[in-house]
């Protein structure tokens, strides 16, 4: 709005007479500003609207051919408040529209007028201008500053040389979580709970986490400088997101890491499982009903399959799992485990229920999801050995913005919560980083395995959710499940259950693909034993050469997933290229990411988590067998 002081002043001449513009003109120009004629009010008015700074006086005679003066004054008004009025009229004394121009404090001269009236008129205009466009400057130049200090994302804090604050914008009192009234004299080192560098000193930057009064925890840098006299302007920067993202990076990276060597650990462990549990069945099977040694060998399959449940719970952990996404309500889970709960949580505890009428559906593996709501129940069970009360919830949540927690972020999106919340000791900062990591446990020895919540992590994370956790000592803990909304119109009907097995052996022929040595052979001598005829390879690429050879016999494929070389997709995928109406079996102990991602759509493609056992093996062949062609 100001020009620069060396720019003439433009001074707007409305006036039809050519000969008076002209000499105006002039004499404005000869004393330094630069003159604009306009011949009609029309043009004048056009004119002023053109000017990117509209004039700074406009000198208007009032009578017009096209208008009247006092119309070209008010709409020249309307172009620029600012515009000093000047009014040329013939005959003071006579015209009656002097009065009314008066009352409304425009300034007039009286035709002739004399060179120097209207040069002293005008510079007192053109003063007058000056000052208004001044103070209009500076009242738009605080109102932006203000703006600015209103808008700005960062913290800002003025405060005195002491620290007292004298004015803080609209993000600083949502990060101090207080109002401005409360916030204007109090000590600013008080508020942030950190000290807040030494006045007067400029540009330091420290870093500090505070706690609001709310009792959320914050990262905060500040960084302060001198403002003006006696001023010092500190710049408050949240850096809780940015941190809650890296922590959440390494977090995920070192739970990849220990998943990655979980993961290998259960997938070689089950194999051995799975030969101990099957022989041991043999054996069993080879002794008389009377022999005492068949109680020991009983043992040992027990003995395996406890081994086997810890397998499960690393697998599960290191997200190495086979889900079996479907669409579900976690309502009806819930419900269905009520009775179940109850019976784990013991007499001296009650759990309350409280369902979201309206639940959104989601997509997910429910086994998966009820071990999930078992392992938090059982915690929240152990958190309060004298008693209490838990309280599990579902809900819908929408979040329009990233919600950050103690362990990462939940990024923007629907999603469905299921939260547990005890009423226990809680969970202190010193145990939070720790939590998910599998072996980690506060609980004595013999009490706990520390698998209990890495397999909750391991299989939320594998369905696409989030986990946060809500505790400080002594306040009780809440675990929410965060699993994304699914889009779709209602649970799919369960698999209609497969018939019975006509006979739980078979003669078919079976071609086995297995790496290990020992497996390998077991299988074999198993699947024998129940009249199958039986190939076996060692690897893909053997096993292909087989089914060529004997492409007409083979019924089914049994084969590991994971294997040196091609995996057993890609076996199953070349064979099925040439034997369309060939079965498949597959063998885990765990599977890759292919697997992972299809899920297990249909029943010919059958997966056998290892360790199995012999039943377990014959009848699920035997239901592959018996399923109906897939339609390709
Ligand atoms: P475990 O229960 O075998 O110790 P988890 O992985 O389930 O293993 O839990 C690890 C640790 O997390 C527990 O030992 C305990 O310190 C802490 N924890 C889990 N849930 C809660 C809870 N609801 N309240 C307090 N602490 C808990």
């Amino acid at each position: 709005m100001t020009s620069s002081a060396t720019e003439p002043l433009s001074i707007l001449v409305v006036d039809d007479d050519d000969q008076m513009l002209r000499t105006i003109g002039d004499i404005l120009r000869y004393r330094g500003y630069a003159p604009l004629g306009a011949p009609t009010g029309r043009e004048g008015i056009e004119m002023a609207s053109r000017m990117l700074l509209p004039p700074a006086v406009a000198l208007v005679d009032l009578r017009l051919p096209d208008m009247d003066g006092i119309e070209v004054v008010a709409r020249l008004r309307d172009v620029s408040a600012l515009t000093e009025v000047l009014i040329l009229t013939g005959n003071a004394s006579l015209d009656s529209a002097v009065r009314a121009l008066r009352e409304q404090s425009y300034d007039y001269l009286v035709k002739p007028v004399a060179p120097e009236s209207l040069l002293s008129s005008i510079d007192r205009a053109a003063e007058r201008w000056r000052r208004k466009s001044a103070e209009a400057a500076m009242r738009e130049s605080q109102e932006r500053l203000r703006r600015m200090f209103d808008h700005v994302r960062d913290a800002l804090f003025i405060s005195d040389e002491r620290g007292v604050v004298l004015d803080a914008n609209p993000a600083a009192c949502e990060l101090a979580d207080l109002p401005l009234d409360a916030l204007r004299g109090a000590a600013l080192d008080v508020v942030l709970g950190a000290p807040v560098s030494a006045p007067g000193a400029a540009g330091v930057r420290d870093e500090y986490r505070i706690t609001t009064p709310s009792g959320a925890t914050r990262t905060i840098e500040v960084s302060s400088s001198a403002f003006a006299p006696g001023m010092i302007v500190h710049s408050v920067h949240d850096l809780s997101e940015r941190r809650h993202l890296e922590e959440e990076l390494h977090q995920s990276r070192k739970m990849d890491a220990i998943g990655r060597l979980a993961g290998g650990v259960a997938h070689d462990i089950n194999n051995v499982l799975t030969a101990i549990t099957c022989y041991s069945e043999m054996l069993v099977a080879g002794l008389e009903g009377t022999d005492e040694r068949r109680e020991d060998v009983l043992e040992i399959r027990r003995a395996a399959q406890r081994a086997a449940a810890l397998t499960s719970q690393l697998l599960a952990f290191s997200r190495k799992q086979i889900l079996q996404p479907r669409l579900i309500d976690l309502n009806d889970i819930v419900g269905e485990m009520e009775r179940l709960l109850a019976r784990v949580i013991g007499e001296d505890l009650t759990i309350d229920i409280a369902r979201d009428p309206e639940l959104w559906l989601v997509r997910a593996d429910p086994g998966q999801i009820e071990q999930v709501i078992m392992n938090l129940v059982v915690n929240a069970r152990d958190a309060m050995p004298r008693g209490g009360r838990i309280t599990i919830a579902t809900a819908n949540v929408s979040l329009a913005r990233p919600h950050s927690h103690h362990h990462g972020i939940v990024e923007p999106g629907e999603y469905v919560t299921l939260r547990v919340t005890d009423a226990g000791a809680g969970i202190g900062e010193d145990v939070m980083p720790y939590l998910f990591e599998p072996f980690f446990t506060t609980k004595g020895q013999g009490k706990g395995t520390g698998l209990g919540l890495s397999t909750v992590y391991g299989i939320v994370t594998q369905s696409h959710g989030k986990i946060e956790v809500g505790s400080g000592r002594g306040t009780g803990a809440s675990f929410t499940i965060y699993l994304p909304r699914a889009a779709g119109e209602g649970p799919a009907p369960a698999r209609p259950a497969s018939p019975p097995p006509s006979a739980i052996g078979g003669s078919e022929t079976v071609l086995v693909v297995e790496d290990d040595e020992a497996l390998r052979n077991l299988l074999v001598r198993l699947l024998s034993e129940h009249g199958y005829r039986v190939l076996a390879a060692a690897d893909a690429e053997s096993a292909m050469t087989l089914a060529r050879l004997h492409l007409d016999e083979v019924r089914v494929i049994v084969t590991d997933v994971v294997m040196p070389g091609p995996s057993g997709r890609e076996l199953a995928d070349g064979v099925l290229a040439l034997k369309p109406d060939l079965k498949v079996l597959y063998m885990s102990g765990y599977t890759g990411d292919a697997l992972v991602h299809r899920g297990v759509p249909d029943p010919e493609r059958a997966v056998l988590q290892k360790p199995f056992t012999t039943e377990t093996l014959v009848r699920t062949l035997r239901e592959v067998l018996d399923a109906p062609p897939a339609a390709h």
